[in-house]
């Protein structure tokens, strides 16, 4: 297919742009151009087939079963989207005064006080646009914790070696010094490295829980003791919460902040480069130190007030406003029961998969999982030489988009499935039969998985390319 610029031709155009009825403002010379915008010339039924053309060209939750591990890649509701697209909701401006937008408001204030109660916070802010900007924001708490009590040795973040590549990255860019932790043979946590590791310079500690190989912590209101004994904080990754939401909640277990991902768990659509909603949610003793500025609920009314403690703002005006507007939909229509069932149908999905496919596959854990589970092909690499890439190539030819794949980095060639709690069991079954099949054909032909896929519109790409060197425009393609 070709790229937009390609298809473009001299003088065409698609302007709808009115005539100028205001007089002119006159920029001054340095500010101007020195020559013309290099955009496409399209008529616009060509523009239109072009992204037409684009977007069957990829494999969407619309197309089929998504089953990309840690990202709860589950099918979100329509009616989360009429909601959102409602007037009164798009066509507000972040500046007008708080008396006009009372009924925007109400969805901040009553999304934070729903979030709330699933996860056992006090307050939230929906400013973070994403789960690792939550993070960020939530160290940057810790951090102002420390420093008004004066305690200022507290430079460093423990994180296990289990826990979700944003986790160290966040606490780096926090100004944190990283401690890795590496994990038991059983996959949780090592309570005697936690306990070797925290002292009087743990600022706090970042747990991903169900952790990132599909695991309930198993020690975990000992793991939060323990660095609490120490003086520490500890934080909590939400961005698992599709497996728990209802039955469990991280402020019962001892966590003091932590943040969800609305574009994974509450339904707004995930990927495709957002609008994404990483909130950063805590407990009262920390609330003082939440972004600016918090929806504040008075008897006839809903204002936004201003911290002066406050770490400040981590995003223009209130975050991306819509993407709280789809969740507070999604928890609504789900009603107290609903939230708490789809979880539970999540982990049934996540352990019927599991068991049927530890028939053929070998599982890194035995354990009961959680909402995800992760394979390990290192003896079908050993044996047959064919790897966790293969299969997942095969995969894409049965319209089937592949499991999270080397990740986590634990676990050799691995594969971590979520199959997510909105996939019906005709459609896990069908899945599980192409997974037995790829196996098969693993065993008898292996030449056959080198060569996947062969059904999309490109075969195998050059992926550390594509990332290094990204062809964003005309001009930077490459030549060969
Ligand atoms: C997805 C994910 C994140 C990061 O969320 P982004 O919105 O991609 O920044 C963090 N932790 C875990 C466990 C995740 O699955």
């Amino acid at each position: 297919m070709s790229l937009i610029f390609d298809k473009s031709r001299e003088g065409i155009g698609c302007s709808i742009l009115s005539e100028l009825d205001v007089e002119p403002v006159l920029f001054p010379e340095k500010l101007k151009r020195t020559k013309s915008l290099n955009l496409p010339q399209l008529a616009e039924v060509d523009i239109s087939r072009h992204y037409t053309e684009l977007s069957k060209k990829v494999h969407g939750v619309n197309d089929g079963f998504y089953p990309l591990g840690s990202c709860t890649m589950k099918y979100n509701p329509k009616i989360n989207e009429e909601i959102a697209a409602l007037a009164g909701f798009t066509k507000i401006h972040p500046l007008q005064p708080e008396n006009t937008i009372q009924g925007c408001l109400e969805v901040l204030s009553k999304a934070e006080k729903y979030l709330c109660e699933i996860t056992g916070m006090d307050n939230m802010s929906f400013q973070p646009a994403a789960g690792a900007h939550g993070e960020f924001a939530g160290l940057l708490i810790i951090k102002a914790y420390h420093k008004s009590k004066g305690d200022l040795k507290r430079t460093k973040i423990i994180v296990p070696d289990s826990a979700h590549g944003t986790n160290p990255a966040s606490a780096t860019m926090a100004g944190f010094e990283v401690v890795n932790i590496p994990s038991g043979d059983d996959g949780c946590v090592d309570i005697e490295k936690l306990e070797a590791a925290v002292g009087d310079d743990t600022a706090g500690f970042m747990l991903t829980n169900p952790n990132t190989v599909g695991l309930f912590e198993k020690n975990i209101l000992k793991i939060t003791e323990i660095v609490h004994n120490a003086g520490g904080l500890v934080y909590y990754d939400g961005a698992n919460l599709n497996a728990i939401m209802g039955i469990a909640r991280p402020g019962d277990m001892g966590f003091d902040v932590m943040h969800l991902n609305l574009h994974k768990t509450f339904s707004a659509p995930h990927g495709g480069g957002g609008p994404g909603s990483g909130p950063v949610g805590c407990k009262s003793f920390l609330s003082k130190f939440l972004p600016n500025p918090q929806v504040k609920e008075y008897s006839d009314k809903y204002e936004f007030s201003n911290s002066p403690d406050s770490i400040g703002m981590v995003k223009s005006f209130y975050g991306n406003f819509l993407v709280v507007v789809k969740a507070l939909t999604y928890i609504l229509t789900l009603g107290k029961e609903g939230i708490k069932q789809a979880s539970e149908n999540a982990v049934l999905n996540a352990n019927y998969m599991k068991c049927e496919l530890s028939k053929i596959y070998d599982m890194a854990f035995d354990d009961i999982c959680m909402h995800e589970f992760v394979m390990t092909l290192e003896n079908l690499k050993k044996e047959k030489g064919v790897s966790a890439m293969d299969v997942a190539k095969m995969l894409l030819d049965n319209g089937i988009h592949p499991p999270t794949m080397y990740f986590p980095m634990i676990v050799h060639e691995a594969l971590m499935v979520e199959p997510t709690e909105t996939e019906s069991k005709a459609t896990l079954d069908k899945a599980i039969e192409v997974f037995s099949d790829i196996y098969k054909k693993a065993m008898a032909a292996s030449e056959l998985l080198h060569e996947a896929p062969v059904k999309t519109p490109v075969r195998r790409l050059d992926e550390v390319l594509a990332a290094r060197n990204p062809v964003l425009k005309s001009g930077d393609r490459h030549t060969d």
